[in-house]
């Protein structure tokens, strides 16, 4: 298998890192440097200009110039430059084929294949276009792999070490992407994204430029689009000043035009304000979804270029009480992250135990009879957001009316309680056996993978007649034969946690050892087994599953010890001792009985 390189296709600047030698390094472009600008610039006749070049351009030639276009990947958008309309892919085509061919003459050979992450709450049609660009650069998109995910995955150095969950704090230029990470044995699992698609460094750049036309007397937004540019150019210059000095004077030169304004971090604060209070939104909405609070988080990454703004970090270290932050290298978390993924890809043997779990971004569902309005149906969910990927949910629905005939399963993608507000996807339609309502019932199964596949399979249960419906959310055109081999790859897994033999194993275990014990004991044992059977049935989660299998594993053997251990005079001291540790030491066990306590696992 050939070298598959790892790329950060980002807003601002793209980097791109293969894995080399048991780690992820980065790539240098032809100026020697790791950030490409992701700016295109369009020359005479065929010339096209990609990175600092093409950057520097912006300012002398508007026209034929173009950054930012990642905003628009998947929406029908066009860009007219020179005379030619291109799409947001086609014009990170450009980037792209530029990375490929820096990173071909760094190494010394062909690159074929990529690894290119994009952001979390990218839709179907981003991620699409995403792989087209990869396509048009002649480059087949192996994966596409969260932002965050990379980062996280960066974060843990391609190893697995001690048990952990922290946040990623993914700041941009033009996005703020945070994400909930839990790292267990070979495992980082992403627990729950959430963001802000409209808050970014340049949003920075805009208030600073708005305060310097303010004390000029300049407007804004009425003055010339290559004045604005400048102003605006010069306010990210001064805010980057920031990152290294107090303070900085901002210069700005156009024409006749010469002013200045002093800056300082103070300053900046109070002319951004509006943006510091739209930080802590996405960072609250990861922990209410992750079910976690502050106290559970041993660390806070922090990501993207943004995050160096001194302000910034001493916000986030207000907002999360003096945790601590974790600055590595903020510009190339993502790109580090991709190259270990791409080792992962080449199943290389240093790596390849090393496992990625990553979450569906949105809500996948059914519709439902509303009995307040006949005519708009509900949606109930099967698969919730911020389920980790691959995964299968199995949900049961009835009949409504007396001798109903057939049952139709609409398939819908969103968050609105309507279903009909929220994407259709398709529609599975069964018949029953004309019964009295609520008589007749049928299974549904939705199993979705990070390509975008959705399976939905439905069966009638007094029947036995199945029907399955494949829907392809991420590309189209997919040959019949490398369909085949997905689907087949989807079902081999069982995704029902409950059905693993290991999972009824320690169940089972568990049902034994509450038959033969009594009191204090035998409450412990049931408390973990109504978790484990929460976690089975109704998150249907393989991976919490298997932490937590791992855990009352030990915590039976415990029990198995304490019960044969005839020969040990277990004082009352004793078994208080064993119990302190237990809860004590046993940092998870708190937390899920602080959750009990709070209502959240009752079911
Ligand atoms: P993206 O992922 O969107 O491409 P990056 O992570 O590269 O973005 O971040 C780009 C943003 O970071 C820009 O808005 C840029 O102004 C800002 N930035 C880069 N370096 C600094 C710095 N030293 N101080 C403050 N902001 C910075
Ligand atoms: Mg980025």
């Amino acid at each position: 298998m050939g070298k598959i390189l790892g790329i950060d296709l980002g807003t601002t600047n793209s980097l791109a890192a293969v894995w080399q030698e048991g780690k992820s390094v980065l790539i240098p472009n032809s100026f020697g440097e790791y950030l490409t600008p992701s700016v295109v610039s369009f020359g005479e006749g065929s010339m096209v200009y990609v990175g600092k070049t093409a950057k520097e351009r912006l300012v002398s030639h508007p026209d034929q110039s173009v950054a930012v276009f990642k905003r628009f990947m998947g929406t029908d958008k066009k860009y007219k430059l020179n005379g030619k309309k291109y799409r947001p892919e086609e014009l990170s085509a450009f980037v792209l084929r530029k990375l490929k061919e820096d990173a071909q003459l760094y190494l010394g050979e062909m690159i074929e294949e990529a690894v290119v992450s994009v952001p979390a709450y990218f839709n179907d049609k981003a991620r699409k276009a995403t792989k087209n660009a990869g396509e048009l650069a002649g480059l087949k998109v192996e994966r596409i792999i969260n932002e965050p995910s990379a980062a996280a995955l960066a974060c843990r150095g391609g190893e697995s070490k001690e048990d952990e969950t922290f946040l990623v704090f993914d700041f941009g230029g033009g996005t703020l992407d945070v994400s909930l990470v839990d790292c267990f044995d070979n495992i980082v699992e992403i627990i729950a994204v959430s963001g802000d698609n409209h808050l970014g460094g340049s949003d920075f750049d805009e208030e600073i430029a708005r305060q310097f036309c303010r004390e000029h007397g300049l407007e804004f937004d009425g003055i010339s689009s290559q004045r604005r540019r400048i102003i605006l150019e010069s306010a990210n210059r001064a805010k980057c000043g920031l990152s290294e000095k107090k303070d900085i004077v901002m210069k700005v030169t156009d024409g006749d035009f010469k002013g200045q304004m002093d800056l300082d971090n103070k300053k900046l604060i109070k002319a951004s304000a509006s943006l510091f209070q739209r930080i802590s939104v996405p960072v609250k909405k990861v922990l209410n979804d992750g079910k976690k609070n502050m106290l559970d988080i041993s660390k806070a990454v922090l990501v993207g270029g943004s995050c160096k703004m001194p302000a910034v970090q001493q916000y986030l270290r207000h907002m999360m009480g003096g945790y601590h932050l974790t600055v590595m290298d903020p510009d190339y978390m993502v790109a580090l992250g991709t190259g270990i993924y791409a080792g992962i890809k080449e199943r290389r043997e240093d790596i390849k135990d090393l496992l990625l779990t990553d979450i569906c971004p949105f809500t996948l569902g059914t519709g439902i009879f509303n009995e307040g309005d006949a005519k708009r149906t509900l949606m109930s969910t099967i698969i919730e957001r911020n389920s980790v990927l691959p995964c299968s949910r199995r949900a049961h629905f009835q009949t409504v009316f007396d001798y109903q005939k057939h049952v139709a399963v609409g398939i819908y993608q969103g968050e609105e309680y309507y279903a009909d507000n929220n994407i259709h996807l398709g529609e599975v339609k069964v018949d029953v056996l004309p019964a009295l309502k609520g008589k007749e019932t049928i299974t549904v199964d939705y199993t979705y993978d990070i390509n975008g596949i959705l399976i939905v399979d439905v069966e009638v249960d007094s029947t036995g007649e199945k029907k399955r419906q494949v829907i392809t959310t991420g590309e189209d055109n997919i040959p019949p034969e490398e369909m085949g081999r997905r689907i087949a790859e989807l079902e081999k897994m069982t995704f029902h946690p409950a059905d693993q033999e290991e999972n009824q194993m320690v169940t089972a275990w568990g049902e034994r050892l509450y038959a033969q014990t009594t009191g204090v004991l035998r409450d412990e044992i049931g408390k973990r087994l109504d978790h484990i059977q929460h976690l089975l049935y109704a998150e249907q989660n393989p991976y919490k599953a298997k932490k937590w299998k791992r855990k009352m594993e030990s915590f039976f053997k415990d029990v198995e010890n304490y019960l044969n251990d005839v020969g040990i005079d277990w004082g009352q001291e004793d078994i208080d001792s064993w119990y302190v540790e237990e809860s004590e030491d046993n940092e998870e066990q708190q937390e899920e009985d602080w959750l009990w306590y709070n209502g959240h696992l009752t079911h």
